[in-house]
Parts: structure tokens; C-alpha cells; sequence
């Protein structure tokens, strides 16, 4: 063995799944020293996950690559129920939307792992320029000890987590498959042993070693991951398995069967449940439940396991109508159970994220999409504090904020997958039996978790509390009638929810914009300013003291936090991916305005105060900035009364953290207190 050669690095990832990709992707936007591990030889071709959920479709447009996954994916607008009638033969109970309507502008879209895994890897690279490292994958590379140096955790300067990382041979780092000439997931599976111990045993002839001295670490490394393991016994996962064995077929079926090509929940009174994906390329994915591989009190025969046991076992489900295919893609196995970790971070530098800490049924694509969702969340804070723009105590917010929705996961899954698994009740009075209808209406009840969009992370430093009780951060108490002011501020702006997107036009051209589009994933907070009607001379006066205050009081360069006085970011190359923070403009702090006020009574640069327009004396004028809402329809939909207007303060992520109004006494000190609460003050102020 060569000897070991150290090196620093601000962030560590291992593991290049989705987790450990997305996290890549923010720490190349912006530009942190980052290595990226992963045990295997290449990332996944074909199979495992395939569900993208309207929130994840959201933040991927934010990155300015959702247009990519949603023209490749198969959209799926429908589900249908089918269940056993009074002679035991399937039948279509009921057919409705698969995402409730207007819940977001994307709808649930199916695309396989490995090429969005693609997606983003070219993303990543892309994001590489003189000022930003290029963020690499290097494969077949895996960590053999992990040491965290606790006398220097709190020293922000400090490489406190060293790292040995091994180089792996080919076949080292080469899952084995069970057929020779077909793709499975099984090596993955909950049914397969990992690998991982093996190969750490393995001292002989062993390949390169190298130390790694980071700030952070991040173990994105999937459902046995060896850096939970390694961080100690309070790391680990809590829950339990059942006995039921799903088998999944990606295949190009021939098939009578009338819905093959909307999304199916299928109870047979007999053979088990089936469920239905169809997918992008013609192609079906079929889950099916196999009741005949399991042996009772959770053992598994994975020897019976096979496609064509799988494909059997569909027919019988799937039964008068006939299933058949010439064209296999891919196959897997797996063991319904449900699993969390209580500690998400260890002294806030050794992170762990994905199914690292959560683990549970596929069915209802949740996944790779909250597993994406964690390191989204973790992403942003990791590499602003990387960049000593946020400050270090907001890591805390990543457990609080993603154990909550991990333990929601589970809690929902554990439902969920009981239900599906459950034999159809075959009247009332059968009550071992699992009733349809609940099914149904658990499917409906979840679609706001199911879909990403109703989030709603707790009160924190990050995320004021809606009541306005803990969003003060030490300034003065507020009135009753400021509270109630407040809260009606804009209704349906909740902090710790996601801000919606609505359609507005450029004030300057008259384009329809989705809002969110503005918003891109840059690692900027944003200030909108909802103006109401400033048509009026009184609201316009309002909102320009406002754009005043703003610029002199809490975003002036020289105080905390600094304002983007640079053009901002132009969707129009790609979804809002252009203008990114640079070493040159370092901007945490973008002001939108958004008015209800008919657009030809305004005019940009006459009107309005030049926080809303900001000069570069290359760029010229930012053109934008500012929105018209059309007849009101956005300030309605975000609860503003456009005769009062409102602030919402939006963290990088899209998420609310502050809601205000527009007028001095409705709280201008908030909005300052809560940003001084979480950036550093600028080089020139401290
Ligand atoms: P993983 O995807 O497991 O990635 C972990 C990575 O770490 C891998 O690349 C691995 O090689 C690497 N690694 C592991 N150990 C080490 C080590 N010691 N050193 C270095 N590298 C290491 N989710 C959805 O959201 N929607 C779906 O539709 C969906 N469908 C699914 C269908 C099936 C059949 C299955 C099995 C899963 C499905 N999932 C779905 C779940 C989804 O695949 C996972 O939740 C998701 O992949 C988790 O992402 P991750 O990055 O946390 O972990």
C-alpha cells in the first residue's frame, strides 16, 4: 500500500446518489472546495427511482434545469383504483387527478434515476469557471475511518473531521448482477447484503490511501450508510420491517389491460396488490407484491425471487386482462420497513442526509425526492457559511427543519404502505381486511406532503414564528392590533411554507413571468415587496420610503447584510441559472416589487426608487426587478390586500421566513433584526 498523502477540503460528500448530487450541485453554484466520493464505478443506467414530486420539479428549475427533466419525463395527470367486485374480479372503482390541480405548476413527472443522476452531474460540471473549482465525482473511492477532532469543532477556521479514503480496484468497486444480461437494483436492496464491511476487511492488495482534513462532512451515502455507522450507536436507525416482498418490473408491455398508461392502484381479492407507473421511452413500471417468497416472521427466499416470478405473479393480479413483454429494462426486490435516525449531525460538521436517516416503502416516490429535499435544505447554509456569509449557529436549523419531515415520511409511509399491502376488506364487517376507501382517501389526504409542497418548517432563527410570538429576534413586543395587522399582512404567506409561484408581468416589457423563476437557486435571500396599488399617491410614497429604508437602513453595503445593487438575475438564458454570487458580488440580498397597480400608470425608472432598479454603470439599469399583477389575481392568491400591501422576506430555498407589512409601524425593524440574526456582518462594516 502507498503511503497516505493528506489534503484539506471545505466539504467532504460521500456518496453520489441523489443526496449526495444535489449537494454538489449547490456547492458548485457556489463555488466551495468540495470532493465528492462514491464507492462505485459509474452512477446508476437504468431503474430505482423515477418519481419526481412538484416541489422537487420546482427546485430543479430553480437550478434552471427542470425544463430538461419535464420534457424527457412522462407526466402523470391521472390515478385509478381498481379493486375485487362481489365475484372477485378487478374492476375500476374510481379514476382522478394523481396531483391535485393547482397545487404547484409542475405535476408528478417519471424519469429514471440515472438520468437525472446525468442531469445534474452535467450541471455540476458546467457550473466550474476560474472563480468556481470544479466540482468532481470520483469514483470508486470510499472512506475506511472517519476521526472528528472535538477540541476545534467550534474553531470555524478549523479542518476538524480527517477522513482515510481508499482508491478501489475495478472489480472492487463493480456490484455484482444476478443475471449476466440484465440490469437489477438488487445489490441496493434492504434483501442484499452490503458490501461495504467486505470490502474494508479486504487488506490485501489494496489500492491507494489518502487523508482528507475537512470543515465538513456530509454522508449521503444511501440506506447502509457507513458514516451513520461510523458516528456511533446514537446514530442509529429506529423502526422495523414487515413481512411484505415487493418485486418491481421496468418493462415495454403487451398488454388489454385499459389503464396501462395512467398511474394504477390495483387489490386483487386473491393474488395481492399491484400498483402501475408509466413511465417515459414506452416504458411500464410494475410493483407487485409477493406473497409467496415470504417465509413468515420477516425471512425472505431471495433465491425465489426472479422477473419471471414477478411477471406470474402480475398476471394473476392483473387477471382477465393479459401481461407480456419482449422488452425488460431492468428488475428489483425489496422488504417493506421503516426506519429514521433521531440525529441528523454531529457538532454540526459531520451532516447525514437521504436514506442515511430514513428509510421506507418506494411506492409512494418519496425517496430520492425528500432525500434530494435534505441536502437542498442543507446545501445553501453549508456553503454561505463556507463562505463566512451566514452565520455557523443556522446549521443547527438543518436537523430540526428535515427530522420533522423524515419522521412525517415515515408516519405517512407506515400508513400508506399497510394499506396497500393489506388484503381488500371484503364488506364492513371484515375488519382484517384493509377498506378501499380509506385507501383512496389516505392517497388524497397526503397529496400536499406526497407532492412536496406542504412543507411547513417549524418556527426557528431561520423561520419566524407566524404568529409573530417568536419572530421578534430581541426587538420590541408588538401590539394586539399589530399582531392581528401583521397576520393578515399576506394570508397565505406562511413562514416555513414554500413561496408559491404566480404569473406577473414585467413591468419593463410586459412579459408574463412565473414569479418563482426570479427566485433562482443562488444562494440569495430575497426581499418582495407586494406594493398594493401604487397607482396611489400615498401607496407609492409608502413603498418608495420603504425602497429608502431598505437600501439606507438594512441593506446599504456598508451595514449587515448587503444588498444586490447588481443587476439581477435573468431567467431568460435558462430558468434564472445566470448570476450567480461571485468572489466580486458577493449580494446575499435581492428586492423584488410586485404592485397591483394597472402597469401603463407606472413608469419604472421615473417612479420608482432605484432599490427597485438597481445601476451597473456596464449593465445599465436591472429591468428585473419589478411586476405588475394583472387585475390582482397574485396579491390575492398570496392573501395581500393591495390596498395595504406587504413584505415577505424568502430564504434561498423558497422558503418564507418572514412575513411584514409595508408600513414603518408594521415592523421594518423585524425584517433588519432577522437577517442581523443570521448573516455576518460585511468585511467593511466589521
Ligand atoms: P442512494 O441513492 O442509495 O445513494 C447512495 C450513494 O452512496 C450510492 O451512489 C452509493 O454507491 C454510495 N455509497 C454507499 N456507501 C458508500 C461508501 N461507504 N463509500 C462511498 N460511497 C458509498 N424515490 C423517489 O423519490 N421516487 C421514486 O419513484 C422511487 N422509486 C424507487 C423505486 C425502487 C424500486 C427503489 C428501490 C427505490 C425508489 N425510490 C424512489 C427511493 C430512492 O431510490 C432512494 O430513496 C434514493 O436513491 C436515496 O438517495 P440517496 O442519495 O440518499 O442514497
Amino acid at each position: 500500500m502507498e503511503a497516505a498523502a493528506t489534503s484539506k477540503v471545505d466539504v467532504l460528500i460521500i456518496g453520489a446518489g441523489p443526496a449526495g448530487l444535489m449537494l454538489s450541485l449547490w456547492m458548485a453554484k457556489l463555488g466551495v472546495k468540495t470532493r465528492v466520493v462514491d464507492k462505485r464505478t459509474g452512477k446508476i443506467v437504468s431503474g430505482q427511482a423515477d418519481g419526481f414530486q412538484c416541489r422537487t420539479l420546482e427546485i430543479f428549475d430553480s437550478f434552471g434545469i427542470g425544463h430538461k427533466v419535464w420534457h424527457e419525463a412522462n407526466h402523470m395527470h391521472e390515478v385509478s383504483f381498481w379493486n375485487p367486485d362481489e365475484d372477485g374480479k378487478i374492476r375500476r372503482h374510481h379514476r382522478g387527478p394523481n396531483t391535485q390541480p393547482k397545487l404547484s405548476r409542475f405535476t408528478e413527472a417519471v424519469l429514471h434515476q440515472g438520468r437525472v443522476e446525468s442531469i445534474l452531474i452535467d450541471t455540476i460540471r458546467a457550473s466550474a469557471s476560474p472563480k468556481h473549482p470544479l466540482v468532481e465525482i470520483e469514483r470508486s473511492v470510499m472512506p475506511t475511518s472517519l476521526h472528528i477532532d472535538e477540541s476545534c469543532v467550534d474553531d470555524e477556521d478549523a479542518y476538524p473531521v480527517e477522513v482515510t479514503l481508499r482508491h478501489l480496484t475495478e472489480e472492487e468497486a463493480t456490484p455484482t448482477q444476478r443475471l449476466s444480461n440484465l440490469q437489477d437494483g438488487l445489490y441496493r436492496s434492504n434483501l442484499a447484503e452490503d458490501d461495504t464491511e467486505r470490502l474494508l476487511a479486504n487488506t490485501a492488495g489494496v489500492g491507494r490511501e489518502e487523508k482528507v482534513k475537512a470543515k465538513y462532512v456530509v454522508g449521503c451515502d444511501g440506506a447502509h450508510s457507513w458514516v451513520r455507522k461510523t458516528l456511533g450507536e446514537e446514530y442509529q436507525m429506529k423502526g422495523e420491517s414487515t413481512d411484505a416482498i415487493w418485486g418491481v418490473l421496468d418493462i415495454i408491455p403487451i398488454t388489454d389491460f385499459p389503464d396501462i398508461r395512467s398511474r394504477c392502484m390495483i387489490h386483487s381479492a386473491e393474488f395481492g396488490a399491484m400498483m402501475i407507473i408509466p413511465r417515459e421511452n414506452k416504458l411500464v413500471r410494475v410493483y407487485t407484491q409477493l406473497k409467496q417468497v415470504s417465509t413468515g416472521t420477516g425471512r425472505v427466499d431471495r433465491s425465489q425471487i426472479t422477473p419471471d416470478v414477478i411477471l406470474e405473479t402480475a398476471r394473476k393480479i392483473l387477471s382477465p386482462y393479459t401481461l407480456d413483454y419482449h422488452y425488460i429494462d431492468w428488475w428489483t426486490a425489496y422488504q417493506i420497513g421503516q426506519r429514521v435516525g433521531d440525529r441528523f449531525s454531529k457538532h454540526n460538521r459531520v451532516f447525514l442526509t437521504g436514506d442515511a436517516v430514513h428509510t421506507h416503502s418506494p411506492k409512494a416516490g418519496q425517496g430520492m425526492n425528500v432525500s434530494m429535499g435534505d441536502t437542498y435544505n442543507l446545501g445553501w447554509k453549508l456553503g454561505l457559511v463556507c463562505k463566512k456569509l451566514l452565520q455557523p449557529h443556522v446549521l443547527d436549523t438543518y436537523e430540526l427543519e428535515r427530522r420533522q419531515i423524515a419522521r412525517q415520511l415515515i408516519a405517512f409511509d407506515h400508513k400508506f404502505s399497510r394499506l396497500f399491502s393489506g388484503r381488500p376488506a371484503k364488506d364492513a364487517s371484515d375488519e382484517a381486511g384493509s377498506s378501499m376507501s380509506e385507501f383512496q382517501q389516505a392517497f388524497r389526504e397526503a397529496q400536499l406532503f406526497i407532492t412536496g409542497v406542504g412543507i411547513h418548517y417549524q418556527p426557528s432563527i431561520l423561520t419566524s414564528d407566524s404568529d409573530l410570538k417568536g419572530g421578534l429576534q430581541g426587538t420590541e413586543t408588538p401590539s394586539q392590533s399589530q399582531v392581528t395587522s401583521l397576520a393578515e399582512s399576506a394570508a397565505h404567506c406562511q413562514p416555513g411554507r414554500r413561496f408559491a409561484s404566480q404569473i406577473v408581468l414585467s413591468q419593463a416589457d410586459a412579459r408574463p413571468w412565473e414569479l418563482q423563476l426570479h427566485l433562482p437557486s443562488n444562494g440569495r435571500f430575497r426581499v418582495v415587496v407586494f406594493g398594493g396599488d401604487i397607482s396611489q399617491a400615498t401607496q407609492l410614497a409608502t413603498v418608495n420610503k420603504l425602497g429608502g429604508w431598505l437600501q439606507a437602513n438594512v441593506l446599504s453595503p456598508t451595514k449587515s447584510p448587503r444588498i444586490s445593487l447588481a443587476p439581477g438575475p435573468d431567467p431568460r438564458g435558462g430558468s434564472g441559472s445566470s448570476q450567480w454570487m461571485t468572489d466580486e458580488d458577493p449580494s446575499i440580498v435581492d428586492v423584488l416589487l410586485v404592485h397591483s397597480a394597472p402597469r401603463d400608470k407606472i413608469e419604472l425608472l421615473q417612479d420608482l426608487h432605484e432599490v427597485f432598479h438597481p445601476f451597473d454603470k456596464k449593465l445599465g439599469w436591472d429591468y428585473g426587478k419589478v411586476f405588475a399583477d394583472d387585475h390582482g389575481k397574485a396579491h390575492k392568491h398570496y392573501g395581500v390586500d393591495p390596498g395595504r400591501g406587504a413584505v415577505v422576506a424568502v430564504r434561498p430555498d423558497g422558503y418564507i421566513g418572514l412575513v411584514t407589512g409595508l408600513q414603518a409601524e408594521d415592523g421594518w425593524t423585524r425584517l433588519q433584526a432577522w437577517f442581523g440574526g443570521l448573516l455576518r456582518p460585511s468585511p467593511s462594516s466589521s
